[in-house]
């Protein structure tokens, strides 16, 4: 590069010095992995069903948090996760797809229609809702997309409300999606969004929404050590009094597919799974210690990458970590580092099937409802 203000071997892009837990736990899992998606920006054209579906369920969680867990706030959820399924979801589903007004008109005319005079109540309503979308579904196409479909969302919603109906009279909803940086150290600070903040009985605790397509002790177990999950009590702690803080609960929300709806496994309803979380004084130092010290690779890694050249025969940073390429479905980058021993030389041209895409986590604040900056309010 002969641009005198940038070091890097590659253009810089505003969002390379923006981390949060999600970037760090990439760079955990393999820091070439990282380069790829953080630095070099690549992203593949095709959206991603999970992250879709992940987002819409998130609003329509906010949705229920704020407007009660009870059956009237049912059809404002639907909207709410419908309209924003839809429009993420644009390049996959097809001219099929109900406008969610229609959808919730159609799913309470067949309850009406079907006479049932139990469909006023929550279970009533499952029991109707399950009808319906077995009709539905026959001809609907958003079928392949199941068990991440709308209508899978909206039974999750309504089994939760049938589950949760109490949290209302026994939880306080503080905030809800609140963004935020929270500092590690004098100079370094990672970037959070935090689904909601509620309080009960026993303090205030962070409230982290995910769904799972299996309940199963390796899920359950899998959060405390999660940077993820330290960020958010970390900044928790700053936000409030310690002596009021109880922790952090991981409220899962299990998308089974259902064989009433046609899946093709014989799981029962939707389960909902709550995980409480806290960490003693001396595990959240830990977990500063732990922060830190993947901070410094990161930077570390940086350093080098300012001396990496495309016409160097390997790439001397951001090293793969052959360990991460079978996870999940398969580390979408598998062919390149199949192929090449210095990506540089490829960098600037996503491959076919990968797009530039700069997500950035410091995106979300613009959605957010709460704002706090805690390295500035805490100086
Ligand atoms: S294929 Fe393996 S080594 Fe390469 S980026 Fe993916 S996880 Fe890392």
């Amino acid at each position: 590069m002969n641009d005198p203000f940038n070091p890097y071997p590659i253009p810089q892009h505003k969002s390379w010095w923006v981390i949060d837990s999600t970037k760090m736990q990439e760079f955990q899992d393999c820091p070439r992995q990282y380069m790829f998606k953080r630095l070099f920006g690549w992203a593949p054209i095709a959206e991603n069903l999970h992250l879709v579906a992940g987002s819409a369920f998130h609003d329509g969680m906010e949705y229920l948090l704020v407007n009660g867990i009870r059956i009237e706030s049912l059809k404002g959820a639907i909207d709410i996760t419908l309209k924003t399924y839809y429009e993420k979801l644009t390049k996959i589903v097809n001219e099929e797809r109900p406008i969610p007004s229609e959808f919730m008109i159609k799913l309470l005319e067949s309850i009406s229609l079907a006479g049932d005079e139990s469909a006023v109540t929550p279970e009533g309503l499952y029991i109707a809702s399950l009808k319906y979308y077995q009709t539905y579904y026959k001809s609907y196409k958003d079928k392949v997309n199941r068990p991440k479909s709308p209508g899978d969302l909206i039974l999750v919603y309504i089994h939760y409300i049938i589950t949760h109906a109490k949290d209302s009279e026994t939880r306080e909803v503080i905030h809800t999606e609140v963004y935020g940086t929270v500092p590690i150290d004098e100079r370094r600070v990672m970037h959070f969004r935090i689904d909601a903040i509620l309080k009960d009985e026993l303090g205030l605790f962070v409230q982290e929404h995910k769904t799972l397509s299996q309940i199963s002790n390796k899920w359950n177990n899998k959060w405390p050590t999660k940077i993820q999950i330290g960020t958010y009590l970390h900044a928790l702690h700053m936000l409030f009094p310690h002596a009021e803080i109880k922790g952090l609960e991981i409220n899962g929300m299990c998308l089974y597919m259902d064989e009433v709806l046609g899946g093709d496994k014989p799981h029962g309803k939707q389960v909902v799974v709550r995980v409480p979380i806290s960490k003693s004084k001396e595990l959240m130092a830990a977990w500063l210690w732990t922060v830190r010290h993947w901070y410094d690779l990161i930077e570390w890694n940086m350093e080098q990458f300012k001396d990496a050249s495309p016409n160097d025969d390997i790439l001397a940073c951001f090293p793969m970590n052959g360990e991460s390429c079978d996870k999940y479905f398969g580390c979408m980058f598998q062919p390149y580092c199949n192929l090449w021993s210095n990506p540089l030389k490829h960098a600037l041209e996503p491959p076919p099937g990968f797009k530039i895409d700069w997500w950035s986590p410091a995106d979300k604040e613009e959605t957010a409802k709460t704002v706090v900056h805690l390295e500035k309010e805490n100086k």
